[in-house]
């Protein structure tokens, strides 16, 4: 008999895909078992529109075989199976899939709505190449009296000979190959594997997959002792949760589907379960957890959602299908639209996952938009949590998701608790201009600030920033409804009359040797020292004069690498009302330069900033005592 050679490119492409398109070399079996899917889909389909073909239970099946002995797996199934001339043309030349025609073929025919063929690429049946160095298969096709068998040791050719085979369908029978230190091939032998490997791939495949399970169980006579039992076991649960309805679906269904999936101890705090159809169909089951995933901090953590393309697993996290700051969600994506089994490289520029993936994420923003309005205590132990993930993704890409995410955000405030932008916008005073905020390491720490207490007195509501991210987000906002963010340490920050103003300035200019002399003291730390009237009834503060506030300068001073163009410009500021005013301007040289260092100290711990020798910081004040 004669050897015939791969048709198209057949060799060099057979090498390629072996060797690349798939990361995973356990693959093979899903795409077996797809293929043994799609065949019985097609006999099912037969079935429907014509009544001479029958279809039994026991034929809608699909079979794993092992033998030890002869290092063999077989695959079949009694599906439609292939004629000699489909054994050539399907088989024979790579990348021609036969199922893609099928569903054209059938376009339009009420019954293949109903149908899930798979294939479409005609590569996934090469996969076995990738764990075997022989691959047999024998099929006995529809009407047909005589059965093929179709052999192959891969880039080398196949060859094409009758055989026998009782039932229709196809068997098709792996040689694994020997292991070797880089590669572990015995495992596709055992039942566990194999066992496991359709849970992970194949567990909604709709016919049942049976293989024969060989298992310990408890003597029936002997007490203690065990005996081995053999029986057919279904490996597949058949059935997508997902594919459900959900009214067909208990809470508990979900939350187990969700602890098992995704290793959880606790319930989801939300389940989202989709279906849309329109620019792409598909399903989606998400749920957001409680707390956050023990990795989740940590730089393994991997964000993403399971895809799948028709029931069948391609990758077990697609983070393309999530935005950062949405990557504590977790889940999956059924979709029939997606080009299967190609590798990640190629999935990345896949148009069907962009759109996808927007509306994921048009998804999560609704439903978190719904939650806050209808359970604002679930909310916001949600937001305690996940918050900062949503800031972040204002901050980051320049703000190009601040618009969906802004009012989906909070802040602690000095009217208590949390509030969201727009509960702040709504309550300002008709003569507020802008949003106030001030930034610090706690509610507590910021509540005590001179400033914030003079915006309070005047009852005006304060948004309170303690997260690194908070006053970066808001710089990206710019703005809400049209009011600006402006933070209460800022030098420019001035609420008081223009009466108040005349005099402060004028205060100012009369001191203006005595505040250079000050500020002499204190060169390289201050921009400026001046008097205001905006500090209530405490002596001194900081304020940030320019772009960069004390906090802001805070945080990039963290990063490394920071350099000193880093450093807010800082402004001392001395309360005019307060004595300490008189004291200073009766004071000589030498005093004087230690109450401005003092005060400058004193305001740097206001602030929450360190100062640089607190030794000496103690000893002047003591001298003074
Ligand atoms: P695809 O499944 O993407 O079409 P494959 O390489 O997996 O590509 O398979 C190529 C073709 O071989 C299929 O389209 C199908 O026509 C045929 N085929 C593979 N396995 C079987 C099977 N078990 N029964 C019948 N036909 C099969
Ligand atoms: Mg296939």
């Amino acid at each position: 008999m004669r050897k015939k050679q791969f048709k198209a490119e057949s060799k060099k492409l057979l090498d390629m895909m072996i060797n690349s398109i798939y990361t995973h070399k356990e693959i093979f079996l899903r795409e077996l078992i797809s293929n043994a899917s799609d065949a019985t889909d097609k006999l099912y389909f037969k079935s429907l529109t014509n009544t001479d073909i029958s279809a039994s239970r026991d034929e809608l099946k699909i079979r794993i075989d092992i033998d030890k002995e002869n290092r063999t797996l077989t695959i079949s199934d009694r599906g439609v199976g292939m004629t000699e001339k489909e054994l050539e043309s399907n088989l024979g030349t790579i990348a021609k899939s036969d199922s893609l025609n099928f569903k054209k073929e059938n376009e339009g025919d009420e019954n293949i709505e109903n149908i899930e063929v798979i294939g479409q690429f005609g590569v996934g049946f090469y996969s076995s190449f990738m764990v075997a160095d022989k691959v047999e298969v024998v099929s006995k096709a529809l009407g047909e009296e005589g059965a093929f068998k179709w052999l192959s040791e891969g880039v080398d050719g196949y060859t094409v000979e009758p055989c026998e085979k009782e039932e229709r369908g196809t068997a098709v029978t792996l040689y694994i190959k020997e292991s070797n230190e880089n590669e572990d091939y015995d495992k596709y032998l055992e039942q566990g594997t194999i066992q496991s490997l359709v849970k992970k791939y194949s567990d909604y495949i709709r016919y049942p997959i049976v293989m024969e399970m060989t298992s310990q169980v408890p003597d029936p006579e002997k007490e203690g002792e065990y005996i081995t039992e053999i029986n057919d076991e279904i490996l597949n649960s058949q059935v997508p949760l997902w594919r459900k309805n959900k009214n067909e679906i208990t809470e508990e269904e979900y939350n187990n589907f969700y602890k098992q999936k995704f290793y959880d101890y606790t319930d989801p705090m939300t389940v989202i379960h989709s279906k849309t159809e329109g620019q792409a169909t598909f399903d989606a089951l998400m749920f957001i957890p409680q707390n956050a995933p023990m990795d989740f901090y940590s730089k393994d953590y991997e964000k993403g959602l399971q895809l799948y393309s028709n029931g069948v697993l391609i990758m077990d996290k697609c983070s393309d299908l999530l935005p950062d700051y949405f990557s504590f969600v977790k889940g999956l994506v059924d979709s029939a639209d997606l080009t299967l089994n190609i590798s990640r490289e190629v999935l990345q520029h896949d148009r069907q996952l962009k759109i996808i993936a927007k509306a994921i994420d048009k998804k999560l923003k609704s439903e978190l938009t719904k939650l806050l309005k209808n359970d604002r205590e679930k909310y916001e132990k949600f937001f305690s949590t996940f918050g900062v993930q949503l800031k972040w993704g204002v901050y980051s890409d320049y703000g190009m998701n601040k618009d969906g995410l802004k009012d989906l955000l909070l802040f602690k405030s000095s009217n208590g608790g949390y509030v969201t932008l727009k509960e702040y916008r709504d309550r300002m005073a008709d003569s507020q201009n802008d949003i106030y905020y001030a930034c610090g390491d706690s509610e507590e720490k910021i509540a005590l600030l001179p400033q914030c207490e003079t915006v309070k007195e005047k009852g005006l509501e304060v948004l309170y920033f303690t997260d690194d991210v908070d006053e970066f987000a808001v710089q990206m906002l710019m703005e809400y409804d049209g009011k600006h963010f402006v933070n209460v340490q800022k030098e420019e920050f001035d609420l008081s009359t223009d009466a108040e103003k005349e005099a402060t300035k004028k205060k100012n200019e009369d001191s203006k040797e005595l505040l250079e002399k000050m500020k002499s003291f204190l060169t390289g730390e201050v921009t400026d020292v001046k008097f205001t009237n905006k500090l209530g009834s405490h002596a001194v503060s900081l304020a940030a004069e320019g772009y960069l506030s004390m906090e802001m300068a805070k945080v990039f001073s963290q990063m490394p690498g920071a350099g000193d163009n880093m450093k807010a410009n800082l402004v001392l500021e001395i309360n005019s009302a307060h004595p300490i005013a008189e004291k200073l301007a009766s004071s000589d040289d030498e005093k004087l330069e230690k109450y401005t260092k003092i005060l400058y100290s004193q305001a740097r711990l206001i602030a929450g900033l360190p100062i640089d020798n607190p030794t000496e910081f103690s000893d002047t004040i003591c001298e003074l005592m």
